[in-house]
């Protein structure tokens, strides 16, 4: 086959034939006509999924309460068995992973439960890009702790607006920081984090430092236990393909294993002792002791069918795809854009690049708009992001092909002129 990049739609075609994970697409949800490019936001609902939530639906019609315990996936042990198929996307061990709670509800209970400010070590380091939750939940934490977040809450400062260097954030490891928390891709402009390198220097520092794996999850490989990562957490909606508030996940390093939850709940209690009904909780010996209380059994159900596919794809061939698919995005951008004032925001280096492409433009929010009237679905973030994610699991090289086209068109006939330059309420 030849492999030599070029600008026709044949060029596209041919790569999508070549491609090993093609069947897939077959597998998944969406109007054909439609161009999903926001697979990083809200993954879209397979087959699979999709029979595992009504097998659950099923399970709870025939046993009723006695699902807790009977049918094919007991209610009682499903956040351990859906941690354990996972554990293999974040390269833990499965006692190291529990699929509970939120994103937002994970960092709060991983910092009530390990944040513990000492002497002079009581800051925390995150970072002025991340995504606003975190910070809300940091700056919650420490209010409760009685500490100023101004003072006690570093965010490590972008130098282009974008992207974070290494060397700034390893600055920020003094002595008086206790827990650093930061993103393993940035939700704008895509950039991973050498996690494995700011483990080793916070350690090195007597720092814990905890990942947020939201834009990673489902993308890119992990190696969590390898890089001695102390804590993570991430959802399940975007990459994963979970659903809209899908249950999320939540990743404690077993060193640090027997630390008392700072926020206890019944369901963080050794599987045997829970129904005691003791006062004194009991607390699991493992990341179980993190759950809180009754899981959200059926926002959890469509992972489980979604989980099975990222085992067999595997998520190296996964993530060679995606970066294949956002490597030929780029270039086509490059090529077909230059006259329109676009900027590739995301960083261009394989080791460095997440799942999708950020590009930016003043224009940005009613550019969207113009590709959602058109079929293509991207994602807009304030002020002048456009987010473009193919998706290695359901998205084809021709797609990626047509959406840059479809941007092409919108630039040239300015189609985004009829539209405000505003977001929506939900962009
Ligand atoms: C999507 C996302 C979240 C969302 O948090 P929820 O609790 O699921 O609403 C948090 N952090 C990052 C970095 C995200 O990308």
């Amino acid at each position: 086959m030849d492999h030599t990049f070029d600008l026709s739609r044949d060029y596209a075609q041919s790569l999508d034939q070549q491609d090993q994970l093609k069947e897939f697409r077959e597998e998944f949800f969406m109007a054909r006509e439609t161009i999903y490019m926001d697979g990083n936001s809200l993954g879209l609902l397979s087959k699979r999924a999709e029979k595992s939530l009504l097998d659950l639906l099923d399970s709870w019609k025939r046993y009723g309460i006695d699902g807790w315990t009977k049918g094919d996936h007991p209610w009682f042990y499903f956040s351990e068995k859906l941690a354990s198929m996972s554990a293999l996307l974040v390269g833990a061990q499965k006692e190291e992973v529990i699929i509970t709670g939120s994103t937002t509800s994970n960092l709060h209970q991983l910092v009530a439960t390990f944040y513990k400010p000492e002497g002079k070590r009581t800051k925390i380091v995150a970072d002025e890009l991340n995504f606003p939750t975190d910070i809300y939940a940091l700056k919650s934490q420490l209010e409760l702790h009685g500490l100023s977040p101004d003072e006690h809450l570093l965010q490590v400062k972008s130098r282009d607006g974008n992207t974070l260097l290494e060397a700034d954030i390893v600055e920020t490891m003094t002595d008086e920081v206790a827990l650093i928390v930061l993103p393993s891709v940035l939700y704008r402009s895509g950039q991973i984090l050498d996690m494995k390198y700011l483990t080793k220097e916070a350690h090195n520092r007597g720092i814990k430092i905890a990942f947020d794996l939201c834009h990673s999850i489902g993308s890119i490989p992990h190696k969590l236990s390898d890089w001695d990562v102390d804590y993570a957490f991430w959802c399940t909606y975007k990459h994963l393909n979970g659903g809209p508030g899908s249950v999320a996940g939540l990743f404690v390093n077993n060193k640090h294993f027997g630390v008392a939850p700072g926020l206890a709940g019944w369901f963080g209690s050794q599987k045997e002792k829970q129904f005691d009904m003791e006062h004194t909780m009991t607390p699991s010996s493992d990341a179980g002791a993190y759950q809180m209380g009754t899981p959200h059994i059926l926002s959890a159900a469509p992972l489980l069918g979604s989980l099975t596919m990222f085992k067999e794809a595997g998520i190296e061939n996964i993530r060679e795809k995606s970066l294949r698919m956002t490597d030929y995005m780029m270039k086509l951008i490059d090529s077909e854009l230059s006259d329109y004032h676009f900027v590739i925001a995301n960083p261009r280096e394989a080791a460095k690049r997440g799942g999708h492409i950020y590009l930016e433009h003043e224009e940005a929010a009613r550019i969207c708009k113009a590709l959602k009237e058109n079929q293509v679905i991207p994602d807009f973030r304030t002020p002048k992001g456009i987010r473009l994610a193919p998706i290695a699991l359901y998205n084809t090289f021709e797609e990626a092909w047509k959406t840059v086209q479809m941007l092409k068109t919108i630039m040239k006939e300015e189609q985004y002129k009829k539209f405000s330059n505003k977001r929506d309420v939900v962009a």
